[in-house]
């Protein structure tokens, strides 16, 4: 028996006009759209209480909309098989490991669910990330639970890899090299990945794409070189501002009101466009408190 998926251009994950609200809480996701293209590397960032987590997780079929439709392969989300499953790799924020189990018995127990099984990856990233095999979970480090944690999203080899805040229990310094490694693990594979941040610089060299939760929505997604090339501010009267986005072609992202008539505009130029002398830089810090 063979399985049967459908072609590679299908979405990885799509989601459509998703709201969700907790019941006793305010909206939480407003008539969200994301698609997740296969092999797009994303990151997403939001801040603290953003709904990255409850994105994701509605993302992944494990929290119902109360409007919307989300897809994953093109299967609806709430009621994939165990094929389209087993093609998934989640990382939770905090993931219930069984504490008295070693990492090596908690490996083999996960082993026997998956079709596809790399024993070399998980046995090469133990060693790699100095997990011992042989000693209680709960006598590991959050940070080398976290790590084991990943390990067995990894050894199963996802064609879809969501990390919900997967470098939080690293130390600053390790977080960027980490995930560095993290995605380079699934690259040659075409995997898709996406995973959540509050802090901006766990992205830079390390996702291809950033998508920024806000509000929400998906206020922006973009690569991140062409966003950084890209993404202009300019200051004048509304006017004015106006007449220069029609004219440069520029999508206005964000506008902030200023005294006497005048507004400061966050644009996204079009690609290969020379940005005129008026236009101020942004650095991705700017990006991230404007667009978040
Ligand atoms: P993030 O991952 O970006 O920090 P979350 O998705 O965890 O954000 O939370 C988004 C909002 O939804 C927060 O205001 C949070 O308090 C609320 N929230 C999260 N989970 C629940 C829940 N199970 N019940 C009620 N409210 C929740």
């Amino acid at each position: 028996m063979s399985a049967h998926f459908p072609p590679t251009d299908t979405p990885s994950a799509r989601l459509s006009g998703v709201s969700l609200s907790y019941p006793k809480g305010g909206e939480v996701l407003r008539s969200l759209d994301w698609t997740l293209l296969p092999g797009q590397v994303v990151g997403l960032l939001g801040r603290n209480g953003a709904g990255k987590t409850t994105l994701l997780e509605t993302l992944l079929g494990l929290r119902e909309p109360q409007r919307g439709q989300v897809t994953l392969f093109g299967q609806p989300a709430a009621v994939i098989d165990d094929a389209a499953r087993a093609r998934i790799g989640y990382v939770p924020q905090s993931s219930d490991l069984f504490e008295a189990f070693t990492p090596a018995q908690l490996l083999a127990y996960f082993r026997s669910f998956y079709p596809h099984w790399n024993e070399a990856k998980a046995d090469g990233l133990l060693s790699r990330w100095d997990i011992a095999r042989d000693k209680p979970i709960r006598k590991l480090s959050g940070g080398q639970q976290q790590r084991l944690s990943i390990i067995r999203a990894l050894a199963h080899e996802p064609d879809l890899l969501v990390l919900d805040e997967p470098v939080a229990g690293l130390d600053p310094v390790g977080r960027r090299d980490f995930l560095r490694e993290l995605v380079e693990q699934v690259l040659d594979r075409g995997t898709t990945v996406v995973f959540s941040t509050h802090i901006l610089s766990d992205l830079e060299r390390v996702a291809f794409n950033v998508a920024f939760l806000s509000q929400g929505q998906i206020a922006l997604q973009a690569p991140l070189d062409e966003l950084l090339e890209q993404v202009r501010a300019f200051t004048g009267g509304v006017t004015e501002m106006a007449m220069l986005m029609a004219r440069l072609g520029a999508e206005p992202l964000k506008r902030t009101p200023l005294d006497a008539g005048r507004e400061r505009v966050l644009a996204r130029l079009p690609a290969g466009t020379a940005a005129p002398h008026e236009a101020e830089a942004v650095n991705l810090e700017d990006l991230f408190a404007e667009l978040t």
